[in-house]
């Protein structure tokens, strides 16, 4: 699952690779992934890719005024290909044609049709309403003053460092990774920390940075569909804590689980594990 560092590493390489591209044909073979109409996808023939970016882990293709504004979900991906999809590569849900023989193509790993994209003007994106709806970016760090105000909810830290109305880029992979740096429980409340917890919260945003730093020096190109993500403590429980050395603990969810380690985050508590509530099902 692309979370901001995936999707920074994602545009910062196909910007170099596609600025100055033109587009020939432009199509969407998944069937309900435009979600706009007007203008229609096939404009884009004849124009340039003049830039790629992302707001939060939403990726945004330019074409001078026009911007494909694009949600990945879970599972969807964004590269460029030397050749042409076959037209029975099921992945396919938009292939943006170059003239150079280049294909741009948004994929979608697995059998959901999840991942959307809106062809906008370019000065309306940030108007859009998946936009709009977006908290500050979480790396670079939010200043002082505006972290403690969106933090200080009463809500357990996972699911708000998760959402994205409150603060932009975090997943369920890095937002485990970024409480262990700051030595928070998942399960303390936003409005419960007291300002040295907060802030050491906001500092603690640079795995973020390191994380594309890493991606910077160890991927030649563009990132692989299933990269691994430099992670240390999600999915790592029964490993021992790279700092300390106690167990890494988890708890499991439906559809997914949170790392910890206990003598540094949760006061050396085991936290209650719903996995057999997961066994069951
Ligand atoms: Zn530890």
């Amino acid at each position: 699952m692309p979370e901001l560092p995936e999707v920074e590493i994602t545009v910062r390489r196909l910007n170099a690779a596609l600025a100055g591209a033109e587009v020939e044909s432009a199509l969407a073979p998944g069937m309900n992934v435009m979600k706009t109409f007007e203008p229609p996808l096939d404009s884009l023939a004849g124009r340039e890719i003049t830039r790629v970016r992302r707001v939060g882990k939403l990726p945004i293709v330019e074409f001078d005024d026009l911007a494909l504004l694009i949600h990945l979900m879970s599972a969807g991906r964004l590269r460029v290909f030397d050749k042409r999809a076959s037209a029975k590569d099921r992945a396919s849900r938009v292939l943006i044609r170059l003239t150079d023989g280049r294909e741009l193509r948004l994929r979608e790993l697995g059998t959901k049709q999840r991942a959307w994209a809106k062809l906008l003007a370019a000065d309306a994106v940030e108007e859009d309403e998946s936009i709009v709806r977006l908290g500050p970016e979480a790396w670079p760090a939010p200043p002082p003053e505006r972290f403690a105000e969106l933090i200080a909810q009463p809500r357990h830290l996972h699911p708000l460092l998760r959402h994205q109305g409150d603060i932009a880029g975090i997943g369920r992979s890095w937002v485990d990774e970024i409480l262990w740096e700051a030595r928070l429980s998942p399960f303390k409340k936003g409005s419960e920390l007291d300002p040295e917890e907060v802030e050491r919260l906001r500092a603690a945003l640079h795995v973020l940075g390191d994380a594309i730093e890493h991606y910077e020096e160890t991927i030649e190109g563009q990132l692989p569909d299933k990269a691994p993500k430099p992670l240390r403590i999600h999915k790592h429980e029964g490993e021992p804590c790279p700092r300390c050395g106690a167990t890494i603990e988890a708890v499991f969810f439906s559809e997914h689980q949170t790392n910890y380690c206990p003598a540094e985050q949760t006061g050396g508590r085991v936290l209650k594990d719903r996995r057999l509530s997961r066994l069951l099902k």
